[in-house]
């Protein structure tokens, strides 16, 4: 048994959606389907919250494009009259609980972790019900389960929640194991679970693969599909580098860190769940989907020491904390951290020296960790400097760390077509090294190291 990933790109509209359930038809019998919302739902349900914050008359009007953004997917892929109604009816349904949970909103004037995380949740219920509907309009065999009926634990905390993999497991068994009797494809919302008390949570934006990879180790499947609208990943962006190639095998690892560090192919929590009991992952393009794109598994290639892939991101800024002595004083680290942690923000990574604490932050993030710091009261520091306008390069492959050359690499290549590193980080990760340039450099730069590292024709080291 397998448990497929169906991707947002793939649920972008109604030709796309038509190809997902053909292939269903074919390949989905006996196998657990995890989806994502159709595309720009999770947006919308988001942005709708503070429309109805403010004004009371937007709920029914969001209501009204909800309805008909999938009405006008199932008038194109239930074919019968009489389905495509129950499908209406089961909408109807799900749409005046969320409609209650706007209003409760607006009249309560707030918009709680809570709240957002269980109005967010709903794009993918809808989802989940369309393509059980569709399928069986199309004589397969489906039915749906939602996260909260199945039993996915997590441990609580709202928009990044972490499944609790035992217990979920032990739920999952005692509920469906009857369930999974060969013929059947079974829906499953992403993107969420349930605390111990009941409510919703969410695994955080994109959080739907996570989920597929929690229902890949819990309900003794062998392998996680995801089905894409790309290959896989790349040695680079190919909006930068035309003849990125694709990565045929990667390791956990080397996922996670590119995952993390901007491409944007995978969840990077996508592999935890699998690490235990070591269940692989296969991308597929549903173009041709009999074709490996990329598949990620505990070991991945034999090769060593080689550069896969040049990842970036342009989001990313840097406070920096100048202070004297930042080295010497112990517990600073942790009273900076928490001040900044206070205010729900992430610290991507942070490099220190004897006078300054770089911390990198998502961009939208800057302005909220600097207003905590600024709030200490006394400042442990001397002043604080924003930098923004820069981007992140990221070099990845298992063993880079050990082997010599690869920072001197990426330097002399960048120098060579006059691109400044700003700052560096090497050795956090095996898998990884970083470093940031001036965002108008970042083309120039990710070419340049592109270049170094790949000879045009193979996608190998020197
Ligand atoms: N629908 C959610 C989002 O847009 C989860 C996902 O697609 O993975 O973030
Ligand atoms: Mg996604």
């Amino acid at each position: 048994m397998k448990v497929i990933k169906i991707g947002g790109g793939c649920l972008k509209n109604k030709e796309t959606i038509a190809a997902i359930l053909d292939l269903l038809v074919e390949r989905g019998q006996g196998n657990i389907v995890v989806v994502s919302a159709l595309g720009g739902v999770t947006d919308l349900l988001l942005n709708g919250m503070h429309r109805a914050l403010a004004d009371e008359e937007a709920i029914g009007e969001l209501m009204c494009r909800l309805k008909s953004r999938h009405m006008l997917v199932a008038g194109h892929v239930i074919p019968g009259e009489k389905q495509r109604r129950a499908f209406s009816l089961e909408l109807g349904k799900i749409l005046g609980k969320l409609e209650r949970l706007y209003y409760g909103l607006h009249f309560t004037r707030e918009i709680t972790p809570r709240m957002a995380d269980s109005i967010s949740s709903f794009g993918e219920r809808m989802c989940a019900h369309l393509l059980r509907t569709a399928l069986q309009a199309r004589e397969g065999k489906a039915c749906c389960r939602f996260p909260e009926e199945i039993g996915i634990l997590t441990d609580g905390k709202y928009a990044d929640a972490t499944a609790q993999l035992d217990k979920s497991e032990t739920a999952f068994m005692k509920k469906l194991r009857s369930m999974q009797n060969g013929q059947r494809v079974l829906f499953i919302p992403g993107f969420y679970g349930v605390s111990e008390g009941g409510e919703i949570t969410t695994f955080g934006r994109g959080g739907s693969d996570y989920s597929a990879a929690v229902i890949t180790a819990i309900s003794g499947a062998e392998v996680l599909e995801i089905w894409k609208d790309v290959d896989g990943f790349l040695s680079a962006d190919p909006k930068f580098i035309p003849g990125a190639t694709v990565l045929p095998e990667l390791s956990y690892d080397e996922a996670a860190e590119l995952a993390y560090f901007g491409a944007k192919i995978l969840h990077p929590r996508t592999v935890e769940p699998l690490r235990d009991k070591g269940l692989p992952i296969e991308i597929r393009n549903t173009l041709h989907p009999d074709v490996t794109g990329s598949r990620i598994t505990a070991q991945g290639a034999a090769r060593l020491g080689v550069v896969k892939s040049v990842a970036h991101t342009t989001d990313i800024s840097i406070l920096k904390v100048h202070a004297s002595g930042v080295g010497m004083r112990r517990g600073i680290l942790s009273e900076v951290a928490t001040a900044v942690a206070g205010k729900g923000v992430n610290i991507k990574s942070v490099v220190t020296s004897q006078t300054c604490i770089s911390l990198l932050l998502a961009r939208k993030d800057l302005e909220p960790a600097a207003q905590a710091l600024q709030d200490l009261q006394p400042r442990p520091y001397r002043n604080l400097e924003r930098i923004e306008g820069i981007a992140l390069v990221a070099v990845v492959g298992k063993g880079l760390a050990e082997r010599p050359g690869i920072a001197a690499g990426c330097f002399s290549a960048a120098a060579a077509c006059r691109v400044n590193i700003e700052m560096i980080a090497f050795g956090p990760s095996p898998v990884a090294l970083y470093f940031i340039v001036q965002e108008s450099d970042l083309r120039t730069a990710v070419n340049a190291i592109h270049n170094h590292f790949f000879q045009a024709s193979q996608g190998f080291t020197r």
